[in-house]
């Protein structure tokens, strides 16, 4: 998934798994959901199932039909601004896997016309029993590169709480899911850094109860060419990359590929929109505007934000 990973669990019970054997357990567990669900690794079952053009229904792990369908209730929920069968365009768009000797560049208007009736979570089906995904099209390609963060994290939490540990906070690549509390709090107080590329500041603090924590931003995965600024949040309405939308959105759910993927949505839909779903959703957000040299926090109510923070 292109990060790194930390779990940090404050006590360990004299009847767990050693923090060697935890770290062994988790590393493998990771290992192979990074096997079936990565888009960078040719034989994983998503990137079989990208290159097929069957239209019939292809046998997958148990954990990618999960996935894609969590994915197809989001797209829904999200009226298409979040959509994993997005990939042909984030491919066009020099954030897939690419030859990187060459610096990226955006596709001209004909090849993003040609992208688009691939797009659509509505060409796109999953059952569970038995596992198995379907697309519409033989073009249908799936990138889960805005929710599997989010997803791995739930199944690291499945595995901790498996073992009775009731305290830990799991950190995927800045995607965080949190139980019980810290060494020095009756929670998890985490910080949300500025949607800065070149500074890693604290903007406020977030206290996790038993809970996710996603951020999307456009500051992290992104180029400049011919003097435009291209991030790697794409709008599946129309192709491009999202255009003065927020900075960054952090979202709070009990569900870690639930946070991931709406932060992911809400990047797509902007402040606006995306704040009246979070209100009809009942999700809890914070939308991060960026104004000239400073940022402006546009979060729902429910977003727990500390009143000391700024
Ligand atoms: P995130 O950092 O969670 O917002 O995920 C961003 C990644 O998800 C991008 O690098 C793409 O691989 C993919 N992606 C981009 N736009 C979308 C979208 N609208 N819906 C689903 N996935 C997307
Ligand atoms: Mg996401």
């Amino acid at each position: 998934m292109g990060g790194t990973w930390s779990v940090k669990i404050p006590r360990l019970a004299t009847t767990s798994p050693s923090a060697d054997e935890l770290q062994g357990q988790i590393q493998s567990l990771l290992n192979k959901l990074d096997g079936t669900l990565s888009l960078w690794k040719p034989e994983s079952a998503l990137c079989k199932f990208n290159r097929s053009t069957s239209t019939d229904w292809h046998e997958v792990p148990p954990e990618l039909a999960d996935i894609v369908e969590q994915s197809l209730v989001i797209s829904r929920q999200t009226d298409g601004a979040f959509d994993i069968t997005v990939a042909p365009l984030v491919l066009l768009w020099g954030f897939g896997p690419r030859d990187f000797h060459l610096p990226p560049s955006p596709p001209s208007d004909s090849t993003i016309a040609q992208a688009l009736p691939l797009v659509g979570h509505h060409r796109l089906h999953a059952r569970r029993n038995p596992p198995a995904i379907r697309k519409d099209i033989a073009g249908v390609q799936i990138d889960l590169g805005a929710i599997g963060k989010g997803y791995a994290a739930d199944a690291v939490a499945a595995h901790l709480d498996g073992l009775g540990i009731t305290d830990y906070l799991i950190d995927l690549g800045g995607q965080l899911k949190s139980r019980g509390h810290s060494l020095s709090s009756p929670a998890w107080p985490i910080g949300i850094e500025e949607p800065t590329h070149d500074t890693r500041r604290i903007l406020l603090t977030v206290d996790l109860h038993d809970q996710s924590i996603a951020t999307s931003g456009d500051y992290h995965n992104f180029y400049d060419a011919g003097g435009k600024r291209y991030c790697h949040e794409i709008d599946p309405r129309t192709g491009r990359p999202v255009v003065d939308g927020p900075a960054a959105v952090s979202v709070l759910h009990a569900s870690g590929a639930t946070a991931d993927a709406f932060a992911t949505a809400f990047m797509v839909l902007g402040v606006d929109d995306g704040i009246r779903l979070a209100d009809r959703l009942g999700i809890a957000a914070l939308f991060v505007r960026r104004t000239t040299g400073s940022f402006t926090l546009h979060p729902t109510p429910g977003f727990p934000w500390r009143s000391d923070a700024r």
